[in-house]
């Protein structure tokens, strides 16, 4: 079952939304080569402190951190560790969320440490604006695949792959909710969006194969052909003024339309 929620609990995902926006402005500027992944989870997970937010990802299902911290290769889920060191060069997945009122929050982006070749470059453009594509096609009265069809037709049409394995939701009470939202699909398909629907569209896009593989830590998900992969992710509410960005503060409609 789809929960459509009220205004009211809209506007505590938004709260814990413009949190995590927060955060993604301030890692923009901590992430550096030579610090380990584990100094950004501490450093994230004392930022939610201070703004009286809870970890969405800490002990969900066990997993150890605040960060979802994913280097290069590594798709989603990888373990914040004090001895991975982030270096000039990498790409590097952060998956955020937070809990504030009892309400979930999601968001994802994939930030270039210093140079990157410009190919890399434009994988990390291509799944970005596939997001945003994806965005604007929330709206009542569009069916769920019309959000899943945005990201493939953008991603292949760049000569890019579609992850399978993992795939957006629902989000509110919990971080996972009904409906499951595939990066991939025939449009026209599925159920109808509708006003107070909040959902969490995640593409995964690769240079190579959309194959994964999990490490033998059970969580890290990485490309099966060792090629670089990036994650860009908004927590989205349909309203009947179009889609809202709730992680985001500065979100131009104008950019949806
Ligand atoms: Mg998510």
């Amino acid at each position: 079952m789809i929960v459509l929620k009220s205004a009211r609990e809209i506007d505590c995902i938004r709260r814990g939304g413009h949190i995590l926006a927060e955060v993604m402005d301030l890692l923009r500027e901590f992430v550096r080569p030579g610090m380990s992944t584990l100094e950004i989870d501490e450093e994230v997970e004392s930022f939610l402190a201070r703004c009286g937010a809870t970890p969405a990802f800490k002990g969900y299902r066990g997993f150890p951190a605040t960060v979802c911290i994913s280097i290069n290769d590594e798709v989603v889920h990888g373990i914040p560790s004090a001895h991975r060191w982030i270096k000039e060069g990498d790409i590097v997945g952060l998956d955020l969320g937070c809990i504030v009122n009892g309400y979930y929050a999601d968001c994802a982006f994939t930030l270039p440490v210093g140079e990157v070749p410009s190919s890399v470059q434009r994988l990390l453009d291509v799944t970005r604006e596939s997001l945003e594509l994806a965005i604007g096609e929330c709206r009542s009265g569009r069916r769920l695949s019309d959000v899943s069809h945005a990201v493939q037709a953008h991603v292949e049409a760049h000569g890019f792959s579609v992850v399978r394995a993992f795939v957006g939701h629902g989000i509110g009470r919990a971080l996972h909710e009904e409906p499951q939202v595939p990066n991939f699909g025939e449009p026209g398909r599925g159920p109808q969006l509708r006003s107070g629907m909040v959902l969490a569209i995640e593409p995964m896009v690769t240079m190579g194969s959309w194959e994964v593989r999990i490490l033998d830590d059970g969580w890290t998900a990485v490309t099966r052909d060792g090629s670089l992969a990036a994650h860009f992710e908004h927590t989205i509410a349909v309203t009947e003024g179009g889609p809202e960005v709730l992680t985001s503060k500065n979100w131009q409609s104008a950019r949806v339309a």
